[in-house]
């Protein structure tokens, strides 16, 4: 069996993947854009790392090339293992190797905040397989993170001790392999949208009734539940509040307060979810400002999380008819702003501003805190007046508060996506998420001014932005007309 970094990074993820990766049916994975996300961090931070264009290969090894890439390395691994990988990244650093007074050390491009095992056990891989080839020890990796804006570089030791947890994953991973089924869904499930089986497991976990499918239930929760005995959604419908609450505090005593509320909004959540029908929580109407508006804005933004870059602000505006009915929403105006940091915020806020004050007194609807987070942050630093503060904040309305204070609904996320869909909405463009949208931004960002077609390309993706961010508005008046609808 050939063990090779991807699936050993798969592994560290969730050993079904591996598993998946390895015997998985491949027409069933899906592209994901993370993935592509994460090659174009790379590819930046690279760049910003190395000032030449890298060499190829042994060749470039050889004749001593700063930095070297597309080089295959392999070798043995514990109890005979066969081993193979590509390190994306080769430094020459000091020593001596079988080419001369330089030696390579293994870079790798770090996505999140941290380093974790992940990229450890990625990084003693590489080094575990450079070394003989060179015939010089790799005692340390490079780890880069933040190429397109600041470059953060670490040095990371790779000792005895991390060689060890390298052969135990190994073996471990050969283990996993070598099922004639696949290992369980992963515990925690917020892992899978980053993964190019998640439709596939996402059919599992509804077949099984895997407790993934409660709402409010990550990895810890299950863990408890499933340390009490309850291992699927029905069971948990099934079981008695009271009962279970007193079973946790028994486990653990120093939070029983907490698990008592617990216990009673799980239980509850999941008989939602068994029954298929949705309750109400609060018998007043979700949606009083909307009473007396003569209009409303949707309003959604599309972020760079890591640029902490709000790029997109985009309304919908939809203006009531003078008999009081609401228009069909999706021949209502689209305007986006797009924001470029470049042009700075106090325009962003001026243009804001001014399309807020064409609609005046207008409740402005959202889906979620971002969107009312970032405008009354944003007009706290242009140092608008507290009175005006006051007057955009009692204009927002946070759609998925009111679902969460006033419904329980029979689906496994209150996220938009999740509860839109159970009301029938669709996006008008299949598989497209946030991802692929942050995707399409920073192309665009790259080669919108280039005049071949990957300007062209990166063209047309603006256009695909806005149609996702306009669905997505149009997906919270979905959820605000039901609500309007329940009375
Ligand atoms: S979708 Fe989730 S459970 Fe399935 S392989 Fe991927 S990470 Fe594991």
């Amino acid at each position: 069996m050939l063990l090779t970094d991807r699936l050993l990074r798969s592994w560290v993820r969730c050993r079904r993947r591996a598993w998946l990766d390895q015997h998985g049916p491949s027409e069933q994975r899906q592209w994901n854009a993370h993935r592509a996300l994460a090659l174009q961090e790379q590819v930046q931070s690279f760049q910003a790392l190395v000032a030449r264009r890298p060499g190829h290969g042994l060749a470039a090894c050889a004749a001593g090339a700063d930095a070297v890439v597309g080089l295959r390395v392999q070798g043995a691994g514990p109890a005979g293992l066969a081993l193979a990988a590509h390190p994306p990244l080769l430094q020459r650093t000091g020593g001596s190797s079988r080419w001369g007074d330089w030696s390579y050390r293994p870079v790798l491009a770090r996505q999140g905040y941290r380093v974790t095992r992940e990229h450890r056990l990625q990084l003693a891989l590489w080094a575990r397989l450079l070394a003989p080839l060179q015939q010089a020890p790799v005692p340390h990796g490079l780890v880069v993170a933040g190429g397109g804006r600041q470059l953060q570089q670490e040095r990371l030791a790779l000792g005895e001790s991390l060689q060890r947890q390298l052969d135990d994953s190994l073996e471990r991973l050969a283990g996993d392999l070598d099922r004639s089924e696949p290992p369980p869904l992963v515990s925690d499930r917020k892992k899978c949208t980053l993964c190019g089986w998640r439709r596939l497991c996402d059919q599992v976990a509804a077949a099984e009734g895997h407790l993934s499918e409660v709402s409010g239930i990550g990895g810890k929760r299950r863990d408890l539940l499933l340390s009490q005995g309850i291992g699927t959604l029905a069971e948990l419908a099934a079981t008695d509040p009271e009962r279970l609450a007193a079973q946790l505090e028994q486990a653990d005593p120093q939070h029983a307060r907490q698990h008592a509320a617990i216990a009673a909004e799980l239980v509850a959540q999941a008989r939602v979810q068994a029954a298929g029908v949705a309750q109400r929580l609060e018998l007043g109407p979700a949606l009083p400002e909307l009473d007396a508006a003569a209009g409303v804005l949707l309003y959604d933004i599309e972020s760079d999380p890591d640029a902490r870059d709000d790029f997109l602000h985009g309304f919908v505006v939809l203006r009531r008819s003078p008999s009081g009915l609401w228009p069909d929403a999706g021949a209502a105006a689209y305007q986006p702003l797009l924001a470029l940091q470049e042009h700075g915020e106090t325009r962003l806020w001026l243009r804001l501003r001014r399309l807020l004050a064409t609609y005046p007194e207008w409740p402005v609807l959202h889906y979620g805190e971002t969107e009312s987070l970032a405008l009354v942050r944003l007009a706290q630093r242009q140092g608008a007046a507290e009175a005006e503060i006051a007057q955009l904040r009692s204009r927002l309305i946070d759609l998925h508060a009111r679902v969460r204070s006033s419904w329980r609904l029979p689906v496994g996320s209150y996220g938009l996506k999740a509860v839109a869909g159970w009301l029938g909405f669709a996006w008008s463009q299949q598989g497209v998420d946030g991802a692929r949208c942050l995707l399409w931004w920073r192309q665009w960002r790259q080669w919108h001014r280039d005049p071949g077609p990957r300007g062209r390309a990166a063209r047309r993706h603006l256009s695909q932005i806005f149609a996702y961010n306009r669905d997505d508005s149009l997906a919270s008046w979905t959820v605000a007309r039901w609500l309007l609808d329940q009375g």
